[in-house]
């Protein structure tokens, strides 16, 4: 059996060496390094996939949450909703904009953020809602636009982890996870589900007017060349990157539905165990594309357990072991404990399996029993 990873970037890397080789060639050849064709193709092919007007690539997936933010010409002290629990980098924009982080509490099945909660703490200072689709499961979306609608507030939806996720509205109507709110960003990390050979990420909108302001802030605020018309920044997908991404757009609906049978041949050992919860997904639709594959603890030592599957040579993760209203960074002596009940016991009890899409059946059987072994 191969050695056991978290993720196997070499051996999906494998598969298509030939069709990356040759499209990193095509850039070497054009010369063509910054915004060149190589960059627009990728640009369109992911527009057409995600089923979104605009796509604008950018160095990474942090970027792409500050400048959709910036896109919305929020003032200082305007407050955005979004998840306690949940990777800093939503946070940390927030905050860099000099506008108000407010944490809430998330859904104990599904790890999303809570649309009740959402509710309860709206001001009139509010402007938005970065909804996280964690681990690889569309948020609520239904409810959030509804909220959304009824304050007059924009959603961001932060899609670093859920690209490739369908999202099934009430009347049946699906759509594609970073088509759904005003504006939404996406990373290209190495580990995503749809990963770069380095860095870049993407805003996706369907407004044409934001997508030209946009834009214009990726590249120093110009609309014309050297006037610069806002405060922009530099943030670019590299053509190389682009020539990765353009193979592998190929490919995301293979790696999720590989994830996906993954995540159900773990679930098929860790169903009804007293001890584990396995991953929720929302009704019967494509909303889940298990960019973690995310177990909670129930009565059990997960030092214990992380050490065990160390013994046996297999990693694992815990995402994430602080809540972020926890955090000295976003610390606010005025936030309540109590507040954040659900987060609170999930830093606890979580914990994440190796997930890619190259698992095979052994490995996962492997990882599984000596899961079990250590619960029983
Ligand atoms: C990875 C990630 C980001 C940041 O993406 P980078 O490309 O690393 O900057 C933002 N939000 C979430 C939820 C992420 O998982």
């Amino acid at each position: 059996m191969k050695k056991i990873q978290m993720v196997d970037l070499k051996s999906q890397y494998d598969f298509i060496r030939k069709e990356v080789a040759a499209s990193m060639e095509s850039v070497f050849e054009s010369s063509s390094y910054i915004n060149g064709p190589m960059v627009q193709e990728f640009q369109k092919e992911l527009e057409l996939y995600v089923g979104v007007k605009h796509v604008i690539p950018c160095a990474n997936g942090t970027d792409a949450l500050q400048i959709a933010l910036m896109g919305l010409e929020l003032k200082p002290g305007d407050e955005i909703i979004t998840a306690d629990f949940t990777f800093a980098a939503t946070v940390e924009v927030i905050s860099l904009l000099h506008l108000k982080p407010v944490l809430v509490d998330v859904h104990p099945r599904t790890f999303n953020i809570d649309p009740e909660a959402i509710e309860k703490a709206i001001t009139k200072k509010t402007k938005a809602i970065i909804p996280v689709h964690l681990f690889g499961q569309c948020a609520e979306m239904a409810e959030i636009l509804r909220i959304a609608e009824k304050y007059n507030l924009y959603v961001v939806e932060d899609n670093a982890q859920g690209i490739g996720a369908t999202y099934t509205f009430p009347d049946g109507i699906q759509a594609k996870t970073g088509s759904l709110g005003h504006v939404a960003a996406t990373s290209f990390f190495p580990s995503k589900n749809l990963g770069a050979y380095g860095d870049g990420g993407a805003i996706f909108t369907n407004d044409d007017d934001l997508a030209h302001f946009i834009r214009g802030i990726v590249n120093h605020g110009m609309y014309t060349r050297y006037y610069h018309d806002v405060v922009g920044v530099n943030s670019r997908l590299d053509s190389l990157q682009a020539a990765v991404l353009k193979v592998k757009l190929k490919y995301l609906d293979f790696y999720n539905e590989r994830r996906k049978e993954a995540a159900l041949r773990y679930n098929s050992f860790f169903e009804g165990h007293p001890n584990l919860i396995t991953p929720h997904r929302l009704a019967d639709c494509n909303s889940h594309v298990f960019h973690q594959y995310t177990l909670r603890l129930i009565d059990a030592d997960r030092d214990g357990l992380v050490a065990h599957l160390g013994k046996h040579d297999i990693p694992c993760g815990v995402y994430y072991p602080v809540p972020l209203h926890a955090q000295k960074a976003y610390a606010d002596p005025s936030v309540k404990e109590h507040t954040f009940p659900v987060t609170n016991q999930l830093v606890k009890d979580v914990i994440s399996l190796p997930m890619h899409s190259e698992l095979s059946s052994d490995q996962i059987e492997f990882i599984a029993k000596t899961v079990l072994e250590f619960l029983t």
